[in-house]
């Protein structure tokens, strides 16, 4: 990834590390949400990998465990956008 400081017109690479690579003791399991939540938009979508940095191969055991996880309820498929005005009635 290259970060340009346009104050010092100087260019950064800055290389994104897999989370999953460089802690090994960070696990994919569909039975923990908190870690898998992680890497979910707050709508409830995968976060791709360009943006979460994450290898192919853990991107993938990722998002299979991300839908393990919704498909038994411990993470949600969608959130619902909640309008101010369907609210003002009450
Ligand atoms: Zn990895």
């Amino acid at each position: 990834m290259m970060v340009i400081n346009h104050r010092s017109k100087r260019i950064f690479i800055k290389h994104k590390m897999c989370r999953f690579c460089a802690d090994a003791s960070l696990k994919i399991d569909y039975k923990e949400p908190k870690t898998l939540a992680v890497f979910t938009t707050e709508r409830g979508k995968i976060v791709p990998r360009r943006i979460s940095g994450n290898c192919a191969r853990h991107q993938r055991m990722l998002a299979l465990a991300i839908k393990r996880a919704r498909n038994i309820a411990l993470l949600p498929f969608t959130t619902a956008k909640v309008r101010m005005k369907d609210y003002r009635e009450f």
